[in-house]
């Protein structure tokens, strides 16, 4: 299978070529129709780190925001360390790169105007700085349509960001699309997740 099949717009073909990423991974290949199908669908994937599960996530997430509203916030995607938000916004702006208008931000401590606040399509962060945004009124939730949260097992898991990822989760709209990767979904991370993403697609690999 090829990448042309998702129908990907241009712009994003443009960005995979230029990555030399030459066809799906076996993660992209399973998910990708999954998650880009209309109406969305909510995403329970299992995958390790190396098996391409990142630009999976980021091309949907880059599939589904409107650029013509650039500074209109429309995908979250939370991260259990700023290290791993700021690989995320990396990615995101590599495979992006020929994406006119795309604006990323990193929603960690410092890294938000406290002026201007969010002004971005894709926010990239941590719970506990994302919901200081929200409280803050910095950061505009209305409008968002996809929620990834990567490390689903740490995020779901340990207390504090578990009950930071549910208290995030309960502010957002009711209709977005919830994907959840993890390379491991233990048990009881598996029944928060089938809460977190109801009637989830489900894979593993
Ligand atoms: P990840 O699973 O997100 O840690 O990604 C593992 C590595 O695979 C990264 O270095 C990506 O740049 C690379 N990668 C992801 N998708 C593809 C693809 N379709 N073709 C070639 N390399 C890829």
């Amino acid at each position: 299978s090829s990448f042309e099949e998702l129908g990907l717009p241009k712009a994003i073909n443009d960005g995979l070529l230029a990555m030399n990423f030459k066809k799906p991974s076996k993660v992209q290949e399973k998910a990708l129709p999954l998650m880009l199908s209309n109406p969305p669908t909510n995403m329970i994937a299992q995958s390790q780190s190396g098996t391409g599960k990142t630009a999976a996530f980021v091309l949907t997430v880059l599939s589904r925001v409107d650029l013509t509203k650039p500074k209109q916030p429309q995908a979250l995607l939370l991260a259990p360390s700023r290290e791993l938000a700021r690989q995320i916004q990396g990615v995101i702006l590599t495979i992006g790169q020929f994406c006119e208008n795309l604006i990323v931000e990193a929603a960690i401590p410092g890294s938000i105007s406290r002026e201007t606040g969010v002004q971005a399509s894709i926010v990239v962060g941590t719970p506990g700085t994302v919901i200081d945004l929200i409280r803050r009124r910095q950061f505009d939730i209305s409008q968002l349509k996809v929620l990834v949260i990567d490390e689903a097992d740490n995020m779901l898991d340990q207390q504090g960001l578990g009950e930071q990822c549910v208290r995030v989760k309960g502010l957002l709209p009711k209709t977005i699309q919830i994907l959840l990767f993890s390379a491991t979904f233990p048990d009881k991370v598996m029944q928060y997740a089938e809460r977190y993403a109801p009637n989830a697609n489900q894979m593993k690999l």
